[in-house]
């Protein structure tokens, strides 16, 4: 850690005479950097800002960064470039870079871009505001902690004020970190390891969004399933007592504390049966730690929905045990196959990796054949590409040629399209029900919903269907990626209030 001075009592003061200072968030990367991007801006919210019409005129501009997709020290770097000749018209603007990369590149940031204000990492989001006003009144600063400590407060987002893009639907972070070490992943080194929120305060996180009016929550993790295994191996330790069922929950307290378990199956029951809450979304869960209760609480659940999302990466055993998954190509489509059997309706999305290093033709015929036999309903394919720091970009010696990535990489989205096709054919003529998300960014005259699957639907704007709205609508065509659909009924409308949650610091 690079300890800065605590200037927990400074104000975010310096706000051009006559209005309020502005901000804006550029976010790179994934759902949880979309949650830590609201919780920056609900933080400077609570402190006075408001948010700018464009970057261009914010007064503070915050760049959360991501080092997992590809070229993202480019893509940074680029953006700080752009920004320079903004902050030389404007020396006041303040410039601010969070993140996984942050917490990577550490001083790095400023060495190549002076006119960067401060810095912070993935564990001292909570921070944002008082580093700012410090930089305002000292200058530069970067400040990165090694680790979350676990008993702050305000040791996770959500524990932060939050500034959410929509009102019918939230985030709820459940566990930051990873324990696992998969050979192409950055994420262990810059979220360290798996720390699981308490049961009791998560639930009533859902239960405050339920009384916002928020009907949908996703549940986010980067291992969700082993969702409280840190919370029970370390309750068993201690003397029983009332607080360990909010640390835990009451279903594994009522167990007698046998034994250390995580605690996702007990979530996902909890959680869905928040009054409000119509739907849950989980992502992202770990093969390997599938396990029996989780899907007999999504079949259970009625708010749960059918929709898994069970990253593959490959379908060779040779390539998976290099990447440290944990399972094997059989392991998987068990696990796959037990999850179809026990939800009514399931659908399954994937991630799969093309060219690991050292991956052969057979490695890849492999991959080809499960993911044939899997039948996604929707899937991300990705050609492989180091990261630095992690254990895969060290193996130069067996990159894959590019061109023959890209050849595998064509091959395999015919198959994934072809199934994902097949699957939303098979839904023409159905009632689905939908959650509306807004206006159609292709057709102003339609809007867009999704199914308790997670499909896209396209139909005519109508009355009624407003942002966050529930409707039935009939399925009249589908494409790879989307289906259409016509109104039958508008079955909820929204009921969401805007307001942002006080912070509970
Ligand atoms: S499970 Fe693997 S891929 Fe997922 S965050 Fe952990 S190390 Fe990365």
């Amino acid at each position: 850690m690079d300890a800065t001075p605590p200037d927990a009592a400074l104000p975010t003061d310096g706000a051009p005479a006559g209005r309020a200072r502005t901000y804006a968030v550029r976010t790179y990367g994934c759902q949880m950097n979309v949650h830590d991007s609201e919780r920056i801006a609900g933080l400077l919210e609570a402190d006075g800002l408001i948010e700018a019409a464009s970057e261009a005129e914010a007064d503070v501009i915050v760049l959360n960064t991501c080092c997992i997709r590809e070229n993202a020290d480019n893509k940074l770097y680029g953006a700080l470039g752009n920004l320079k000749a903004l902050k030389e018209e404007r020396p006041d603007l303040q410039v601010a870079v969070a993140g996984c990369l942050a917490q990577k590149d550490r001083e790095l940031i400023q060495q190549r871009a002076a006119h960067v204000d401060v810095v912070f990492g993935t564990h001292n989001v909570h921070r944002a505001t008082e580093l700012l006003a410090h930089a305002r009144r000292h200058g530069p600063v970067m400040e990165i902690l090694e680790e979350t400590v676990r008993d702050a407060a305000d040791a996770f987002p959500s524990a932060l004020p939050t500034k959410r893009d929509a009102d019918h639907c939230a985030w709820v972070t459940i566990q930051i970190g990873c324990d696992n070490s998969c050979a192409f992943c950055i994420v262990p080194a810059v979220r360290g390891p798996e720390i699981s929120r308490p049961f009791g305060e998560l639930v009533l996180e859902v239960e405050g969004l339920a009384s916002d009016g928020v009907t949908e929550v996703t549940l986010l993790g980067q291992n969700v399933n082993s969702y409280g295994r840190d919370l029970t191996t370390r309750l068993r330790s201690i003397d029983a007592g009332s607080a360990d069922a909010f640390e835990a929950g009451e279903r594994w307290v009522l167990e007698g504390r046998r034994r250390p378990r995580p605690l996702f199956a007990d979530l996902l029951r909890e959680v869905g049966a928040v009054e409000g809450i119509r739907r849950v979304r989980y992502t992202s869960p770990h093969p390997k730690d599938l396990r029996p209760e989780t899907i007999a609480a999504m079949a259970e659940t009625p708010s749960v929905c059918e929709h898994l999302h069970l990253p593959l990466q490959s379908g060779s055993d040779r390539v998976l045990a290099a990447m440290h998954r944990g399972y094997t190509a059989e392991r998987y489509l068990e696990r796959l196959a037990a999850a179809r059997a026990g939800i009514e309706d399931l659908a399954v999305s994937t991630d799969v990796i093309v060219g690991f290093p050292g991956e052969t033709d057979a490695d890849f015929e492999s991959t080809l054949e499960v993911a044939a036999e899997a039948g996604y309903d929707s899937a991300f394919a990705f050609v492989f590409s180091p990261r630095p720091g992690t254990e895969a970009a060290d193996l130069e010696d067996e990159f894959v040629d590019h061109a023959l990535c890209v050849e595998r990489f064509e091959r395999l989205q015919r198959v994934l399209r072809r199934s994902s096709r097949r699957s939303h054919e098979a839904r023409v003529g159905r009632t689905e029900e939908i959650l509306v998300e807004g206006p159609s960014k292709r057709e102003p005259d339609q809007v867009t919903g999704r199914t308790r699957q997670n499909r896209l639907v396209h139909l005519p704007a109508a009355e009624g269907l407003r942002t966050g709205a529930y409707a039935d609508v009939r399925i009249t065509g589908a494409a790879s990626h989307y289906l259409f659909g016509e109104l039958l009924e508008v079955t909820a409308s929204p009921r969401h209030r805007r307001r942002i949650p006080v912070a509970s610091l």
